[in-house]
């Protein structure tokens, strides 16, 4: 899944159980962990010239964001703090990694279980030491699978179909909101 993918699935399902959280941070939680994965693996290549192999344990663009432990960190401040903020990323970082598990276990067939970067990074450290291997050598081969892969296609237009529904819904819920008061 790239954009939509994940935004789409993870804002309908969150609009739905909990309409009242700030739509636009529910947003940036469905997308957080590739939002630090991914600059942090591509940027330390780029800074320190490594190749495919990555810089120390950044070896593919499911790390730290990806991990059980950066959604259980998340949870605690939530629990401890009670911002709703908290809660809309917490919820988004949660559909985000069952969405990459999913496409993990769904359509990287070719891979066996105990290989896929989603299931390792969701696991870590308990499962491997370690994170995953990167699939392709490069920033332009990483683009250039949504065109090698139909499913991304088809699922990035479901994705943009949920979100536009979920955005809707969250206009319309926040203006019966502002009438009631
Ligand atoms: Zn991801």
């Amino acid at each position: 899944m790239w954009l939509f993918g994940h935004v789409g699935p993870g804002t309908a399902a969150i609009q739905k159980l909990k309409p009242q959280l700030p739509f636009g941070v529910v947003v940036v939680g469905t997308i957080l962990p590739d939002l630090i994965d991914k600059p942090l693996y591509y940027g330390l290549r780029f800074l320190t010239g490594a190749g495919q192999e990555g810089v120390s344990f950044v070896t593919c663009t499911r790390t730290v964001g990806h991990t059980g432990l950066f959604l259980g960190a998340i949870s605690v401040a939530y629990l401890w703090k009670k911002k709703p903020a908290l809660l809309a990323l917490a919820l988004g970082v949660a559909t985000h990694l069952t969405l990459d598990m999913f496409q993990d276990l769904v359509f990287l067939t070719q891979v066996p279980w105990d290989e896929k970067s989603a299931v390792i990074a969701a696991s870590f450290p308990f499962f491997r030491p370690h994170f995953g291997a990167m699939p392709v050598a490069t920033l332009r081969e990483h683009l250039s699978a949504i065109t090698v892969n139909p499913h991304l296609v088809w699922t990035e237009l479901l994705g943009l179909g949920l979100f536009t529904y979920a955005a809707w819904r969250n206009r319309s819920t926040s203006r019966r909101s502002k009438s009631d008061r």
